[in-house]
């Protein structure tokens, strides 16, 4: 299956993807994950999106679509993925649906992953991350509502979104999140 997993920074997605990905048995595509490595790493791209990240803004698309093109080659990724963090933009969304269809392939899934903003604060304030000083992470939110938010919105037309409620124990979120897996399974058939 190929499912994208949406949801705002502190909503808890890094938790859900490790147990939907072992779920799942498919590889898992963190965008945010793929550009910290290309910064550890130094490489031109890396170079390039460290400015954004430390701003909490989006790095450009071609650069994020670039990585995820790349990745989606590997032999891996042929019966299915988890995508964390990318698209990010409807932008991106569109992009994603032409790369998929030109390999024949296409999104199964839509999850969004929703947690109340004041409960997003909380959760980073009791976090650390080097991209987590309060205002980053307000602008990372921000940039959430305005660029993501659209998104979900794209594929509730496509008939591809469920909403799972992100408060609770990881336990019973992963219920939901599986309930949702469900249900693309039943439309897929
Ligand atoms: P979070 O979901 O908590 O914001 P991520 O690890 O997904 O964390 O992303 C961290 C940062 O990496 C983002 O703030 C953004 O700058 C960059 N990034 C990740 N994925 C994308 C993407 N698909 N498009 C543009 N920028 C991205």
């Amino acid at each position: 299956m190929r499912i994208i997993l949406i949801g705002p920074p502190g909503a808890g997605k890094g938790t859900q993807c490790q147990r939907l990905v072992n779920f799942l048995q498919v590889p898992h595509l963190s965008t945010g994950e793929m550009l910290r490595d290309a910064i550890k790493k130094k490489t031109a791209e890396g170079k390039e999106a460290s400015s954004f990240m430390e701003n909490g803004q989006l790095v450009p698309d071609q650069l994020v679509l670039g990585l995820v093109t790349r990745r989606l080659k590997d032999q891996d990724c042929r019966k299915g993925c988890l995508l964390d963090g990318f698209p990010r933009t409807i932008n991106q969304a569109e992009m994603l649906d032409d790369l998929l269809e030109r390999q024949a392939m296409s999104v199964d899934g839509v999850i969004e992953l929703s947690v109340p903003q004041e409960e997003l604060v909380r959760r980073m304030l009791a976090r650390k991350r080097e991209d987590d000083s309060p205002e980053v992470f307000a602008q990372r939110i921000e940039s959430f509502k305005r660029q993501t938010a659209p998104l979900l919105e794209y594929y509730e037309l496509k008939g591809k979104l469920e909403h799972v409620d992100g408060l609770g124990s990881a336990d019973d979120i992963f219920d939901r999140v599986r309930q949702a897996i469900r249900a693309f399974r039943r439309a897929k058939r």
